[in-house]
């Protein structure tokens, strides 16, 4: 058994150079034998990439594990308690999350916005329902819920088919967080005080104004956009 001198890696017995960097062979102890099968396969094969439907049932598999194995542990521990509820429907709204497009691939992007938002309405309902708290459910997490999917398809809809730049994007991006937080801290004032007290919505409004104007000074002037577009890539 033989090395390459050059890379170190093992040589088929009369091979005349090394079959990966080329390496000229001399050993006197085993001559050039041009006839000798090669000693690697010559086909390159490429590995197969993961099916997204295995990828797919993969983690249906292993979510309805979790679900099932949290079901019978609440059968033996604490049974007048049905925690199970919790980590079980929290792997329901996983699986219709991110099992559910490797599944079921050519599902529009809207259908599958709807899907999402349902799924996390309908757990919070769960548990709503589980604490008896259907009055927070109904004036504090639909609310929210329904803020949540106002801003971010839009946004997601904007960034993608009016094909903002980067900075335009991070811009847009920063400002709906700001005004989205301000959304939450009104629903959340209004629930519990029945009044608007704005406070921490604020320091985040003002933080993504702050980190916003920036962005708006060098997409306005020339010359800093192409610095940074030299500098980033952007
Ligand atoms: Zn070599």
């Amino acid at each position: 058994m033989s090395y390459c001198v050059n890379c170190g890696v093992e040589l088929g017995a009369g091979v005349g150079k090394c079959p990966l960097c080329s390496t000229p062979v001399l050993n006197p102890r085993a001559p050039i034998d041009r006839d000798a099968p090669p000693f690697f396969p010559t086909r390159h094969e490429e590995v197969e990439p993961v099916s997204r439907r295995m990828a797919g049932l993969l983690l249906s598999a292993m979510f309805a594990s979790v679900t099932v194995c949290c079901g019978v542990l609440n059968l033996i521990f604490y049974r007048e308690l049905w925690w199970s509820f919790f980590p079980g429907g929290a792997a329901v709204m996983f699986w219709v999350w991110f099992a559910v497009p490797l599944l079921f691939r050519k599902i529009n992007a809207w259908y599958r916005l709807t899907l999402d938002t349902l799924a996390i309405g309908v757990y919070v309902l769960l548990i709503a329902l589980a604490v008896h708290g259907l009055d927070w459910y109904l004036h504090l997490a639909v609310p929210i819920l329904l803020c949540a999917v106002c801003v971010c398809p839009t946004v997601i809809w904007v960034v993608k088919y009016r094909r903002l730049s980067i900075l335009s994007s991070a811009i847009l991006v920063l400002l709906s967080a700001g005004f989205l937080a301000v959304a939450v801290e009104l629903i959340c004032d209004l629930y519990l005080h029945d009044a608007w007290l704005p406070g921490w919505s604020l320091i985040v409004l003002i933080s993504c104004v702050g980190l916003c104007i920036p962005l708006i000074v060098i997409r306005r002037v020339p010359s800093l956009r192409e610095e940074a577009r030299r500098r980033f890539h952007i």
